[in-house]
């Protein structure tokens, strides 16, 4: 309020009063600047060109009267004087809205209480200009809430002390199904609170309304919520205070995070399913970002990277390659393609293995490549079995290439030539005949291998004696060992049970098993062939004093095509009779176990059990 220059109009038509009240501003020095009008005419004149902050004003003004120009000064504040005995028409006047009125007296000393009411009339003006901008001001921030409020997703409810419900917005009404006319005025609690949410509920609003402050739980609080169908929804909770017309009221913000939650609860199922496939599974899963950073790795990869426990210190792609051959540069060397498959890589220690990776990317929400997952599958065995058959066709091909080459030569020979001895002709057939029998159990190996492996095999098992198979065997290559200079012995033990077995499959153990103690004890050796009972078994026992198994062999003569090595003195073979003899054996319940030592000889005994209903 501006109470430095105060801007006047004096309407007045006396001149005595106009002189008056020019001598009583000059006189009291007050700060006033004023015009004055003498008639309705230009006062009108005047007020429709200027604003003043008061309007003095005489009643009778010889073209009219002051009532003439009321309706010109609505918004500034007047002071209505008039004559003694006129006092009915300043009650008129004040109806009309003027602010105070001066009864002129002859001495006009009411020009000594103007100045007072001037000062008057310009507070109250100024103070009901405030409450005019306060109610403004109330009337906006209450439509910006409610314009808030109604737009907002999150249900803003107000409570007031009592725990009824003072504002409901258009989101609680979706939220909780409850319309803002039918819940206005009642208890929440009552209504949307669960009870086992209660206690927080309460807390919260008991907390804030004996402190009084802002926010009452201090934080967002999860709880479950009842809608108007019963149903329960999860919501998140913010209670905070308000201090509405000097009582406390609390503010509810909540919103329902029930899609979150069940998205959420989803998601970890996911995860958890996505756990356990990736740490069961039997290939290696690795995720590194685009710094090779390990993100995650399952623990089977560390198995086949080599690495007897999860390492602690690993955190990126090379230190997870620290016992792959050099360093894994085969992988290290294709990090630049985006994707590759069957990447060969071999780990070298604690034990050699090959690993084929594959590697693919994967993006992040901006459809960047964020890094890569590689899975790693262990494919030694495949690589070994490559190798041995590899080995076992090259053998077989040899080992079929040298008696075809025999039985040819010798054949040619005898048709070219006609008079050949009687001796020589024997010779020849004798040796193509041996030859034949070399090509007919080279053939029924690999028929033998290839049926084990199909599966076909049957065997007729029939309680049979297993003595009469091993002396037919013995008898077989009695005369092979004579050949050779190779004592070859067999003993059987009187009386022994009878047991389930083919066979057919028996002699094969047993043609093995002598055969190849033949193949690998050199002239002058001896071989002891047994058939005895012991710790209700039969045991069928070959001991040779041949060329004996290197110790690091020995684990692997009973895999598929496994030969032993054993350059200079190569011997022919196809590495298959000691798996079938195993295959065989194990179909019959029985175990094999093999003794030897390089250049002493080696031992063979297979065990079958004797069950009660098989002893004869
Ligand atoms: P093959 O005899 O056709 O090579 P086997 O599976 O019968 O295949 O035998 C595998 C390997 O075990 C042979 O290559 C041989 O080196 C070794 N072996 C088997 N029996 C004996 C034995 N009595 N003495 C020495 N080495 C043997």
């Amino acid at each position: 309020m501006n109470t430095d220059n105060i801007h006047l109009l004096l309407i007045e038509d006396d001149i005595v009063d106009q002189l008056a009240f020019k001598r009583m501003v000059k006189s009291k020095n007050l700060p006033y600047s004023y015009k004055i009008a003498n008639s309705v005419l230009t006062a009108k004149e005047i007020l429709s060109q200027e604003n003043f902050d008061v309007v003095i004003t005489d009643y009778d003004l010889g073209d009219g009267t002051a009532f003439d120009i009321f309706e010109l000064i609505v918004d500034t504040p007047f002071i209505f004087t008039t004559g003694a005995g006129d006092e009915k028409i300043a009650v008129e006047a004040m109806k009309s809205g003027a602010f105070y009125y001066h009864i002129k007296d002859a001495d006009r000393n009411y020009l000594e209480l103007l100045p007072v009411s001037i000062n008057k009339a310009l507070k109250e003006k100024y103070l009901e200009k405030l409450q005019k901008q306060a109610e403004i001001d109330l009337k906006e921030s209450e439509s910006k809430f409610r314009t808030i409020s109604s737009a907002a997703n999150d249900a803003i409810i107000v409570m007031d002390y009592e725990g009824t419900v003072q504002f409901w917005n258009r989101a609680a009404e979706k939220i909780f199904g409850y319309s803002r006319k039918e819940i206005t005025g009642k208890n929440l609690d009552d209504l949307i609170v669960p009870e086992d949410a209660n206690f927080y509920f309460l807390k919260g609003l008991k907390y804030h309304w004996e402190k009084g402050i802002n926010s009452a739980l201090g934080e967002r609080v999860e709880m479950t919520a009842r809608k108007k169908s019963g149903e329960f929804i999860f919501v998140e909770l913010s209670i905070s205070a308000v201090k509405l017309k000097d009582q406390l009221n609390s503010i509810l913000v909540i919103r329902d995070i029930t899609v979150q939650k069940e998205s959420k609860e989803q998601l970890r199922q996911s995860k958890e399913r996505l756990d356990i496939i990736l740490h069961n599974i039997g290939n290696g899963v690795v995720a590194v970002d685009c710094d090779l950073k390990i993100l995650f790795a399952n623990n089977k990869t560390f198995t086949l990277l080599g690495f007897l426990n999860k390492p602690e210190e690993i955190n990126d792609l090379h230190s997870l390659l620290v016992n792959c051959k050099n360093k894994g540069i085969t992988l290290v060397n294709s990090l630049e393609k985006e994707s590759f498959r069957n990447l060969e890589l071999t780990v070298v220690k604690p034990l050699q293995r090959v690993m084929y990776v594959t590697a693919t990317p994967y993006k992040d929400m901006n459809d960047k490549t964020a890094g890569k997952i590689f899975i790693l599958a262990d494919v030694t065995r495949e690589k070994e079995i490559e190798r041995m058959k590899t080995d076992f066709v090259s053998s077989v091909t040899h080992e079929l290439r040298t008696p075809i080459t025999s039985i040819k030569g010798f054949t040619k020979t005898m048709l070219m030539n006609n008079n050949l001895s009687e001796n020589n002709k024997l010779e020849f057939l004798e040796i193509i005949f041996k030859e034949s029998n070399r090509l007919e159990s080279l053939i029924e190996d690999v028929l033998s291998i290839a049926k084990i492996e199909s599966g076909k095999v049957s065997y007729k098992f029939k309680k049979i004696s297993l003595a009469p198979v091993i002396e037919h065997v013995y008898n077989i290559f009695k005369m092979q060992a004579a050949k050779k200079d190779i004592i070859l012995t067999c003993e059987i033990a009187e009386g022994l049970p009878q047991i389930s077995a083919d066979q057919d499959a028996i002699h094969q153990v047993a043609v093995n098993l002598i055969g190849n103690a033949l193949k690998f004890t050199t002239q002058g050796g001896e071989i002891k062939v047994k058939l005895y009972s012991e710790n209700n078994q039969l045991v069928f026992r070959i001991s040779d004093n041949g060329l004996g198994i290197p110790l690091a062999d020995q684990k692997n003569i009973f895999k598929k095509f496994y030969r032993v090595r054993r350059p200079g003195t190569e011997i022919p073979g196809t590495g298959l009779g000691l798996s079938i003899v195993q295959e065989i054996v194990s179909k019959h319940r029985g175990k094999i176990e093999m003794e030897s030592k390089e250049n002493a000889g080696t031992t063979f005994s297979v065990f079958f059990p004797i069950t009660e209903n098989q002893i004869s």
